[in-house]
């Protein structure tokens, strides 16, 4: 596994990004067959080269959904009621969702980039990327946002591409 490099990431980004979101509308619009096949073998690939360890770009960058179970469970370690840690850390979004009011999150440790409640994170979390999904067209307009925060998304979606047009990622 290799330390991720946010900073080439970054640029690698601003440079690809228009290219790879069209790959995904493109892929969107035809559903190639074998795609989720071949979306799981490549994934495979990505983390043995992604470590999410050297990169927590997503706890950094983006704030998780906290649903009501959420913050009954996470508020309940702290000794608080759900109400009380709403207000220390939530915010209502537009659409009524639940997110950290800061970045990076306030449970990320920034010393080692480990979750201080990785056993109790919200599920939302727990499921990032989502590059694991059965039918992967159902969340293609997430990797669509993704794919400018997470190395991982970026790679599945660049080796896809690559693969497709029958060469090596
Ligand atoms: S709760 Fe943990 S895993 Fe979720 S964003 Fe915060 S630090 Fe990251
Ligand atoms: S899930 Fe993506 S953004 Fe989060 S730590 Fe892993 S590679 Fe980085």
């Amino acid at each position: 596994m290799l330390a991720v490099n946010l900073r080439s990431f970054r640029q690698k980004v601003r440079h690809h990004k228009k290219e790879l979101k069209g790959f995904l509308s493109k892929l969107l619009k035809d559903q190639p067959a074998g795609m989720d096949k071949l979306a799981a073998s490549l994934e495979m690939d990505v983390w043995k080269e992604v470590d999410c360890l050297t990169c927590a770009n997503c706890c950094k960058t983006m704030s998780p959904t906290f649903t009501k179970t959420d913050i009954k469970r996470i508020s309940k370690h702290f000794g608080q009621s759900p109400e009380a840690f709403t207000k220390q850390w939530l915010r209502k979004d537009r659409i009524g969702d639940m997110l950290n009011k800061t970045e990076p999150c306030q449970f990320l440790n920034l010393t080692d980039n480990k979750c201080s409640i990785y056993e109790i994170r919200p599920v939302d979390c727990s499921g990032f990327p989502h590059l694991h999904k059965k039918r992967m067209v159902d969340y293609i307009h997430v990797h669509k946002q993704n794919i400018e925060y997470c190395p991982a998304t970026y790679r599945l979606v660049e080796k896809m591409q690559v693969a497709m047009k029958g060469g090596k990622g």
